[in-house]
């Protein structure tokens, strides 16, 4: 049906993210609850009707494993995007409430994103390009579905345009500005279901500075326009926010400190470090299965040539023992 912005009645805000706001409507005419994503966008209105056009691609992406697309529409200056509510949230929002996930849990993860992107991929050649835990949803009947993927070049477009994000599940080789391909969002993947099993971000563990914050922005070394630049446009510097120092874990280390020792790591240096250092893994070794540790590091391969596709990756075993388990995530999700 028609989708019309006076029809929608805001019920409650789900989440901001950097490329707007979403929140949970009710579609009045016909008592349909759904998420209504606001993206501000900065363009000519033949761009945003160009947008709007290209987001109709949505309809057709018809698979259980990909959120389901109501309708966009125009409320100026905004793009209304409204599509399925997932009433449990973000898996990045659900680990943040419940602690690590089940690694078995994650498996299903693994299967329902690696679907979910073969699907995008084999069906409408679209990559998905933001894999990450807050775009993998799930819901109270168990269903784990990924949303916000690239379908309209020029919303991409508009946005990099606007905004340098924290790209922290940014494969090595798109960093290095090579074009992205479904074996980025492989990349993009492994990270996800590294945090997910760990409950925190990966790239936290390693080092932590015990110098103090102020000293540690000091000795940062300016940004450099043209260093390393996403989109072409001068780095930025946002910094990535960490919980507080925590003053027992002083580790010492080669100054660079990364998130969770309750540092600051900033966007280039993290890039830096996804470039130049080991891929992060399923740690520590002998704590999860075997096949969880080999299906991760094969989305963790610094070399794309060798890194798998998602279609290859549905053969690993992992995955295959995920097909055939009998977990009840509708009983999992019942517990949060
Ligand atoms: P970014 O902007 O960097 O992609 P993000 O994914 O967190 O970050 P949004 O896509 O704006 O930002 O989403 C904000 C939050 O809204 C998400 O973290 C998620 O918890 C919630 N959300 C998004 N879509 C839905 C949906 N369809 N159903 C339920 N909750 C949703
Ligand atoms: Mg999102």
């Amino acid at each position: 049906f028609d989708l019309r912005n006076e029809d929608l009645k805001d019920l409650q805000e789900l989440g901001q993210g950097n490329g707007g706001s979403v929140k949970k409507v009710e579609h009045t005419p016909t008592g349909t609850i759904m998420a209504k994503k606001i993206v501000l966008i900065d363009a000519k209105p033949s761009v945003r009707k160009q947008i709007l056009r290209e987001l109709q691609i949505m309809h057709d992406c018809n698979s259980k494993y990909i959120i389901s697309f109501w309708g966009a529409f125009l409320a100026d200056p905004n793009i209304c995007i409204c599509m399925e509510f997932m009433d449990k949230g973000s898996l990045d929002g659900i680990y943040k409430k419940i602690g690590p996930i089940d690694i078995d849990v994650v498996g299903q993860v693994a299967l329902a994103v690696l679907e979910g992107l073969t699907y995008l991929y084999d069906v409408h050649r679209i990559i998905h390009r933001d894999i990450k835990p807050s775009n993998i949803l799930c819901n109270s009947r168990g269903e784990i579905k990924i949303c916000d993927f690239g379908v309209s070049g020029e919303l991409i477009n508009s946005i990099a345009d606007t905004f340098v994000g924290t790209s922290t599940y940014m494969s090595p080789e798109r960093i290095q500005g090579a074009q992205y391909t479904v074996k980025s969002d492989v990349w993009s993947l492994g990270i996800s279901l590294i945090e997910l099993a760990l409950g925190r971000f990966p790239f936290s563990e390693s080092s932590s500075d015990d110098s103090d914050l102020s000293d540690f922005e000091s000795t940062l070394s300016p940004a450099r326009p043209g260093s390393i630049s996403l989109n072409g446009l001068p780095p930025s510097r946002p910094r990535i926010k960490t919980a507080k120092k925590d003053k027992k874990d002083k580790r010492k280390s080669k100054g660079v400190s990364l998130q969770g020792g309750g540092m600051t790591m900033s966007i280039l240096e993290l890039l830096q470090h996804i470039v130049n250092e080991p891929a992060p893994r399923l740690t520590p070794e002998g704590r999860f299965p075997r096949e969880a540790e080999e299906f991760v590091d094969s989305c963790l391969l610094k070399d794309p040539d060798v890194r798998k596709t998602p279609k290859d990756l549905l053969k690993s075993i992992w995955i295959e023992q995920a097909r055939v388990s009998h977990i009840d995530l509708e009983t999992w999700a019942s517990t949060f």
